[in-house]
């Protein structure tokens, strides 16, 4: 893993790590059970003393995006489940994937989502979830790595 980020506001390139956290994104189902990867990220300062960012957090390619709950192929699958499918059908498709609980509640964040998400609260209401299963995708890295 690099030793630096690049701010996403002036592009500057940092080594200054503010701080470390974890972050979990909800991922496709394992073995039919909803599953998360876990991942430390670390939070930068930025360099450029001209920079209106003070801090930001480094994206891992291809897995992160600032704000994003789910990791890219998750959100793919929910993305064609709503465009494919509306309602109860959108919804006993994604708990038949294994879409975790958190995921589905990402579900309406999607446009034209809003008849699926009702759906997936009255799913989450009527049916006992199993345990998730774990999977820990974990990146430590100390500062002056
Ligand atoms: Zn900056």
């Amino acid at each position: 893993m690099s030793t630096s980020a690049s701010c996403p506001t002036c592009g500057v390139s940092s080594k200054r790590v503010h701080s470390l956290y974890e972050r979990m994104l909800a991922d496709t189902a394992i073995a039919g059970r909803s599953s998360y990867v876990v991942l430390q990220v670390r939070r930068f300062l930025c360099s450029n003393t001209d920079c209106e960012r003070r801090t930001f957090v480094e994206q891992v390619d291809g897995l992160t995006k600032a704000y994003a709950r789910t990791t890219p192929l998750l959100r793919e699958i929910l993305e064609k489940i709503t465009l494919a499918l509306a309602g109860r059908a959108g919804s006993r498709l994604a708990s038949t994937l294994g879409v975790s609980r958190r995921a589905l509640s990402l579900i309406d964040k999607y446009s034209g989502a809003a008849i699926l998400a009702q759906s997936a609260t009255r799913y989450r209401q009527a049916v006992h979830f199993q345990a998730a299963a774990l999977v820990a995708v974990i990146s430590r890295q100390t500062a002056n790595r």
